[in-house]
C-alpha cells in the first residue's frame, strides 16, 4: 500500500529490475540469461574500482576506474546510487534509467542490497528481485567453482552474506531460490512478465483512447 500521497499512482512505462543476492548465489548468470531472452532488457554496467576477475571485460562486466575517477563522477552527480563493498567503490550511472522511461524498456540492475533499496527509494516503481542459493555450503562451493576469488575473498564474502541475505529477506518484493537454474530462471522470467502487464507499463496507443474521448465530446 502507497503511503505517499506525492508518489504516482501508475508505474512509470519502464522496468527497473533490481537483481541481489550474496556474491556466488548466481545473480549475474540469471540476469544475462534475461538479457538473452528479452531483447528490451538492458543490462546496467556499473562503475568499479576494483581489479577485473578472470575474463571480465572493461565496459563488459563493469567500467574499471580509479578511485579519483570515481570520486570525480561522484562528485558531479553521474551515478543514481553508489557504494563502498568489499573495499571497493561501486556505482550505478543514471543513464539507463532514462532509457528505460523513455522505450519502456528493462533496465537490469545486478548490485547490493544497499544499492537496491537506494534505486527503490529513488524509484518507488522498481522491482526487487532476491536470489538466493539453496544452501550455505553450495554458496560455498559456486564460490570455489568460480575459481576466481582468492581464500579471504571467499571467506570474506561468505561472511557478508549472511547480513546481505537477512537484509534481502526483510526488504525485497520476490524471493528465488537459485536451486536448478533452469526453475529459478523460469521464475525470474514470470516476475518480469507478470510486471510487465501491471496497469501504467502496458503500451496503450494502440487503441487510440484519446481519440474516443474527443469523439465522445463532440457528440456531447
Ligand atoms: P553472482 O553474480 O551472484 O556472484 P554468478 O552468476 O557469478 O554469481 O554464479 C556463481 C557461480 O555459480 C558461477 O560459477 C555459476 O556458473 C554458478 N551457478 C550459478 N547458478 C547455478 C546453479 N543454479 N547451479 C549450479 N551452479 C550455478
Ligand atoms: P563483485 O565484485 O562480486 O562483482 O560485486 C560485489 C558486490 O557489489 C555485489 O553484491 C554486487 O551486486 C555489488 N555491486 C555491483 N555493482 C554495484 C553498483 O553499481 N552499486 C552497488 N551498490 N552495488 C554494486
Amino acid at each position: 500500500m502507497r503511503t505517499n500521497p506525492e508518489l504516482p499512482l501508475t508505474p512509470a512505462p519502464g522496468l527497473l529490475l533490481v537483481l541481489s543476492a550474496p556474491s556466488g548465489a548466481g545473480k549475474t548468470t540469471l540476469a544475462r540469461r534475461l538479457e538473452k531472452e528479452f531483447p528490451r532488457a538492458q543490462f546496467s554496467i556499473s562503475y568499479t574500482t576494483r581489479e577485473p576477475r578472470g575474463v571480465e571485460r572493461n565496459g563488459v562486466d563493469y567500467h574499471f576506474v580509479g578511485p579519483k575517477t570515481f570520486l570525480q563522477m561522484v562528485n558531479r552527480g553521474d551515478f543514481i546510487e553508489w557504494a563502498e563493498v568489499h573495499d571497493n567503490y561501486y556505482g550505478t550511472s543514471r543513464g539507463i534509467v532514462d532509457t528505460a522511461f523513455e522505450t519502456r524498456g528493462i533496465a537490469v540492475f545486478d548490485i547490493d542490497v544497499k544499492g537496491g533499496l537506494a534505486i527503490k527509494s529513488k524509484f518507488p516503481d522498481a522491482v526487487l528481485v532476491f536470489v538466493l542459493p539453496p544452501s550455505m555450503e553450495e554458496l560455498e562451493r559456486r564460490l570455489r567453482g568460480r575459481g576466481t576469488d582468492k581464500d579471504e575473498t571467499i571467506h570474506r564474502r561468505l561472511l557478508a552474506a549472511r547480513t546481505e541475505i537477512e537484509k534481502g529477506l526483510e526488504r525485497y518484493d520476490y524471493l528465488i531460490i537459485n536451486d536448478a537454474l533452469d526453475r529459478a530462471y523460469e521464475e525470474l522470467k514470470s516476475v518480469v512478465i507478470a510486471e510487465q502487464a501491471r496497469r501504467g507499463r502496458v503500451d496503450l496507443s494502440g487503441l487510440q483512447l484519446q481519440r474516443a474521448e474527443i469523439a465522445e465530446d463532440s457528440d456531447r
